[in-house]
């Protein structure tokens, strides 16, 4: 059996592997934190850089991926905050990031 994140083996009464199912606690604990704070966070709990990549690319349960996700939560936040009750979707991000409109946003300004 498969972890349905990164494909690693698991246990086979799970349907994500032990490293994975603890960054998805973290995200779900966390969610609407911005990019920036969900990495601190999976930081804080001695998740590995590998694993946290590996995680943040993962669609888990066909929603869209994990960093897609994140993205769609600061733009709604964005949007609030301007009064905007639009509610941009996964998808949408996925498909701006597609055409390469997103840019860096969802990422991590360089040091
Ligand atoms: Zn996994």
């Amino acid at each position: 059996m498969r972890c349905r994140a990164c494909r690693e083996r698991r246990r086979w009464f799970r349907r994500l592997c032990d490293e994975c199912a603890q960054l998805l606690a973290v995200f779900n604990a966390h969610r609407g934190a911005d990019m920036g704070a969900m990495l601190d966070a999976f930081m804080a709990v001695g998740a590995r850089r590998e694993a946290v990549e590996r995680f943040l690319a993962a669609d888990p349960d066909g929603h869209g991926t994990i960093r897609d996700r994140i993205a769609a939560d600061m733009t709604n936040d964005l949007l609030a905050a301007f009064g905007q009750t639009a509610r941009q979707s996964v998808g949408e991000v996925k498909r701006l990031r597609e055409r390469g409109l997103w840019g860096a946003f969802d990422r991590r300004p360089p040091q």
